[in-house]
């Protein structure tokens, strides 16, 4: 049987057929026609790396979020399809928070739909030069979009940009060409953008991190006077151990930046250190090359973002210049593979126990 050839009913009667399909454990294979069954996301991760292969690591990862309670527009279309009442985006925007929910719960459908429309729209504006990337004309991307319990869309992405720089650890040219490119595209300051948009980009830490088990985003993020691109301190690098305490302290010492330390010098005054030691503390605790964003003290806990898009979309955003293929197989697992753990969960249980129990095809079949 050739890999990938639909399976037709005549098939199904033919006793060699059925045989093979066993033999090779195919049997499973006809979910991926089924979004969100392991085969399918099977398909989508062979997809992906297939493009990762013929284009080299994509430039720039995103992930928009959706946010249902702050679109006026799509409030006034729910108020219409739920309620039938007509009104106006203002009446949309004063409704209570809790009536707004209801809207939303009401009908998934409309919620979904127009998050696709509202991303298609926002994807326009991307390939216009005064659109987010500038100049850099997107050669090739991909997307998914994940519904997360609470069944709200999020869109991952990658974009392949024309003429990005691309990382080489021996070549210090690409590293300050990479720095370059990132000041144009991406930004974490508070100042650039509305109060509203600093909240939405602002983590607090959804992630529940306790003594022990530190945040998963590694945030706070730690300041910097500019964006750099930092290597790790090499292991025989007999300094490694001092400044891997004093990255400790430091850590701790972000969650707590008074307010009036208002500029990087004033942090380092803070911390107590010099640039110099400040730089080798962060080293010592990578253990691949990383970016560090131009950051202010006070915005330890704001996300990156683009700036362009966030004001078009106003949903909180993440948007990553993707250095090496390491980093890139990370945000795979982490975001194009992550949801849906469960539903691959479950299935792949209820296949090892068919098989435990040595039970038929079609009992096997039945009990998935
Ligand atoms: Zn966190």
């Amino acid at each position: 049987m050739l890999k990938g050839a639909p399976i037709l009913a005549g098939n199904i009667l033919d006793a060699e057929f059925i045989t093979n399909l066993i033999q090779h454990d195919d049997g499973y294979r006809v979910l991926s026609g089924i979004r969100n069954s392991p085969s399918h996301w099977e398909a989508e991760k062979k997809k992906v790396l297939a493009m990762i292969r013929q284009f080299g690591v994509p430039s720039l990862f995103i992930t928009l979020s959706a946010a249902e309670t702050r679109w006026p527009e799509l409030l006034k279309i729910l108020k219409f399809t739920v309620d039938k009442e007509n009104i106006t985006e203002e009446e949309a925007e004063s409704l209570p928070y809790s009536e707004k929910v209801r809207l939303i719960q009401s009908d998934p459908f409309i919620c979904a739909t127009y998050f696709e429309i509202r991303f298609q729209e926002l994807r326009k504006t991307w390939s216009s030069s005064v659109g987010p990337f500038g100049s850099y004309k997107i050669n090739h991307y991909y997307y998914r979009i994940e519904f997360q319990h609470r069944g709200s869309p999020h869109a991952h992405m990658m974009l392949w940009l024309d003429k990005a720089p691309s990382f080489d650890q021996n070549n210090s040219m690409s590293t300050s060409e990479i720095e370059k490119f990132i000041d144009e595209i991406i930004s974490c300051s508070s100042d650039e953008i509305g109060e509203d948009l600093v909240n939405l980009q602002t983590h607090r830490h959804s992630c529940y991190p306790k003594p022990g088990r530190p945040c998963r985003f590694e945030i706070p993020f730690f300041p910097m006077d500019k964006t750099e691109v930092l290597f790790e301190l090499n292991t025989s690098d007999l300094r490694a151990k001092g400044f891997k305490q004093l990255a400790l302290t430091l850590r701790e010492k972000l969650e707590s930046i008074p307010t009036e330390v208002n500029s990087f010098e004033a942090f380092l005054t803070f911390a107590g250190i010099t640039h110099e030691e400040y730089i080798l503390a962060i080293r010592s605790v990578l253990k691949r090359p990383k970016i560090l964003l131009k950051r202010s003290p006070k915005d330890v806990y704001v996300n990156p973002y683009s700036k362009k898009i966030i004001q078009l979309h106003k949903v909180n955003m993440d948007i990553q210049f993707i250095l090496d293929p390491f980093a890139c197989s990370l945000y795979i697992v982490n975001y194009i593979n992550k949801g849906d753990r469960s539903m691959s969960r479950l299935l792949r249980a209820a296949v090892e126990e068919a098989k435990k129990d040595n039970k038929s095809v079609q009992q096997s079949l039945r009990s998935i």
